[in-house]
């Protein structure tokens, strides 16, 4: 049993309408012609790699200013209805914009209580706001502290073209969660470039987590290893970024990469119980 924490519904047309995610796709050298041709099947390739759940991504801009991300959104009814058709294996996280003030905590709301959300996701950089920003974040973190509802951030560097890496380094949230000792965040892409001080932020922080998204298990900086296998080994999570990574090539270069330098039991908690927790489930 598995469980991949960040999971994209994005289909080829919904991203090929979109510019900064087909920047993406250069960035990770993807043929778009194998992405995928609809949400269905995600639970198809989970079912290919052994993966058991998948928290699936809203996201939210139509208050940014920045125009390239005018298509970027994906309705947090579409979501909840990707996840309606899935028995369960998708769990959905939703989107909100956070320049929308006062409204995206009022969607927010009605995502978690009407249409069953899990956890929120932000993504600083295409939402062009500091995560450490009082008017318009700590309303909306105010509300998930209150409700247990995690949130997962998106922290370090972006293949997204047309938006700026300076809104999503992880210092800001050391602030974020000193402030809220009872949020629980996850990083992204646990900070790259800035993942020594994404470390740093987690050591000081018991409620924060670290995705391991965007990157195959090969190529992790080594630096993470002696985290992931000792003081850290209860935060970190198995993620993909699906569909810029697929489930089935992740978990044969899991298996052969970086499965065989885990410490006993790393890999169950990496894979499933961190995950668990993260979702109070
Ligand atoms: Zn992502």
């Amino acid at each position: 049993m598995s469980i991949d924490c960040h999971v994209h519904p994005w289909t080829r047309d919904f991203m090929k309408k979109n510019g900064p995610i087909m920047k993406a796709c250069e960035f990770f050298n993807l043929d778009v012609s194998k992405l995928p041709a609809s949400t269905d099947q995600i639970v198809s390739e989970m079912d290919e790699a052994g993966v058991s759940k998948a928290v699936i991504l809203g996201q939210d801009t139509h208050a940014t200013g920045n125009p390239s991300f005018k298509n970027y959104t994906l309705k947090n009814d579409s979501l909840a209805a990707i996840a309606g058709r899935a028995d369960g294996r998708l769990i959905p996280f939703a989107g909100v914009d956070p320049n929308a003030g006062k409204d995206a905590v009022k969607e927010l709301k009605r995502a978690v209580n009407d249409l069953g959300m899990k956890g929120l996701k932000i993504h600083s950089s295409a939402n062009s706001v500091y995560p450490n920003d009082r008017k318009l974040m700590y309303p909306i973190y105010d509300f998930c502290q209150e409700n247990g509802v995690p949130i997962l951030l998106h922290t370090g560097t972006t293949g997204l073209g047309d938006c700026d890496i300076r809104y999503s380094k992880p210092e800001y949230l050391d602030e974020v969660c000193q402030d809220f000792d009872g949020l629980k965040v996850a990083m992204a892409h646990f900070g790259w470039p800035w993942s020594d001080v994404a470390i740093a932020v987690a050591l000081r922080n018991p409620n924060v987590f670290l995705d391991i998204s965007g990157w195959k298990p090969k190529y992790l900086p080594s630096n993470i290893l002696p985290y992931l296998n000792g003081i850290l080994k209860d935060r970190f999570l198995f993620g993909t970024d699906y569909p810029m990574l697929r489930q089935k090539e992740w978990m044969e270069d899991f298996r052969q990469s970086l499965e065989p330098r885990l410490k006993p039991g790393v890999s169950e908690l990496l894979l499933r119980r961190n995950a668990e927790r993260l979702l109070g489930a």
